[in-house]
């Protein structure tokens, strides 16, 4: 991109190809110079047959292991590996989990790996989906060796990130780590995997326009960095995912491609700014919170970008509550005599979250402030609502649209389909907020002292 000016070159990524966006580099419009660090990506049918000439192209040398879910270790990893030793690479294989359960996507698990495999091997391979993929590359970059990945599912956007999504006591954090060096995308792999595992995949894509929306809410409110080229660059996908929603759900050849070249991209959303900003909003935190619950109350786990769907719509929803919202009507009196004190609210986590309050502390306290500066925040949203609204309208997407693709997916739609009851859904979007650092429209809703007013109506 040398010779460019920042706007040609930032109109040149959001055109490319998804494979041609690997190893850019560039200065952006918004200032900031972006660039993706992995270096090869491939997608479609075939694509792992090539794997072993890739991985020496791309300096993998020595002993490479291959870590997956022992659950799928005798289907689909012998699969995948029969096909590598055609091309010419043998991996030892490294089978993690009990062979029964879901695979924790925590720290812990990734530290255990690590010290398993220390000095055994001099790259590592993920064979698997979300949590194997994270939990490798976290592992990769605590031993410094690289590593490739071969998805088995296009359930969820992390294979292009160059963060992973795993906890820490109970709170989900993305960490930055060494982005992977080589990602395949095999279509002909990810065909074969659940049909639930690929619908949540739509799920987790579908929520790209209103996770920008509470993104450039946080710039407008709290001034944080904001940058437009993430949601151009999911944006060029998403009318091809919305499109292709029943081939997805069918699983059809053509459906599991758009799918896959839509989860590539959002990962690249985040790792060319290295932000989950552009990838993670109040859906994404109310997803966190149900799995915080399963966790504390011992519930059942669903899929991430299972939740993470439907939890899309109920913030659609609220944006929708939001333009009917008479801002200006609002009692800065009443606000004041209801707000909280910073130990009020500390007592109240420490209620609400038991073991994991500290952990819920260190993420929301940050956000807190006092009166006198959130009356100034506030007062200053009142003040120019209508431009705000204004500029968040190009990220806000009609609901129904994003309903019927899951829909036609066969995916989950409501908190029914979940299994959530009414109550559940509720508190999610009431206390979803604290769970996370980050400023997104249910703290809007709340510092206004009308979350629960909308939470209710949305919900019905
Ligand atoms: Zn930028
Ligand atoms: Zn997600």
């Amino acid at each position: 991109m040398k010779n460019m000016t920042a706007q040609q070159a930032f109109d040149t990524v959001i055109r490319s190809k998804t494979e041609d966006l690997m190893g850019i580099s560039f200065d952006c419009i918004c200032g900031e110079t972006h660039g993706v660090p992995i270096k090869y990506l491939s997608m479609g049918s075939g694509a792992v047959e090539r794997a072993g000439a890739v991985l020496d192209d791309f300096g993998f040398g020595g002993r490479g292991v291959a870590v997956c879910d022992r659950r799928i270790e005798s289907t689909v990893v012998r699969e995948v590996m029969s096909v590598l030793s055609a091309g010419g690479l043998d991996l030892a294989i490294h089978p993690v989990g009990d062979g029964a359960t879901l695979i924790k996507p925590e720290v812990s698990g990734s530290e255990i790996i690590a010290g398993e495999i220390k000095g055994k091997a001099d790259y590592l391979v993920a064979v698997g989906s979300g949590v194997i993929c994270d939990l490798v590359k976290y592992a990769a970059t605590s031993l410094g060796i690289p590593c490739a990945l071969i998805g088995t599912a296009p359930s969820m956007n992390g294979y292009t990130s160059s963060m992973a999504a795993l906890s820490e006591e109970g709170i989900k954090k993305t960490i930055m780590i060494d982005p992977p060096r080589c990602i395949f995308g095999d279509t002909a792999i990810m065909r074969d995997a659940p049909v639930e595992m690929v619908r949540a995949g739509l799920g987790d894509i579908i929520s790209k326009s209103i996770c920008n929306a509470d993104w450039k809410l946080s710039q407008i409110v709290k001034k944080t960095y904001f940058c437009p080229l993430p949601f151009r660059i999911t944006d060029k996908s998403e009318p091809e995912y919305l499109e292709a929603a029943e081939a997805i759900g069918g699983r059809t050849e053509e459906g599991i491609r758009v799918l896959t070249d839509g989860i590539m991209r959002s990962g690249l959303s985040m790792t060319v700014i290295g932000t989950s900003m552009p990838s993670s909003g109040a859906e994404h935190f109310i997803s966190h919170y149900w799995d915080l619950m399963a966790l504390k109350e011992g519930g059942k786990k669903l899929l991430h970008g299972t939740q993470v769907g439907v939890s899309t719509l109920l913030v659609l929803d609220l944006y929708e509550w939001l333009k009917g919202f008479r801002i200006k009507r609002v009692s800065m009196e009443k606000l004041e005599s209801d707000y909280p004190t910073r130990e009020e609210i500390e007592t109240f986590l420490e209620g609400k979250f038991g073991v994991y309050s500290e952990g819920i502390k260190a993420q929301y306290l940050p956000k807190y402030l006092p009166w006198k500066e959130k009356k100034a925040e506030l007062q200053r949203i009142v003040d120019t609502w209508d431009s705000i609204f204004g500029e968040l309208q190009p990220y806000i997407r009609p609901k129904h649209t994003a309903a019927r693709a899951l829909k036609k997916s066969g995916a989950p739609v409501t908190c029914e389909d979940l299994g959530k009851t009414r109550n559940e859904a509720l508190e999610a979007l009431i206390y979803a907020r604290y769970i996370r650092g980050r400023y997104t429209i249910l703290d809007l809703l709340a510092d206004f002292g009308v979350l629960e007013q909308a939470a209710r109506s949305i919900l019905g």
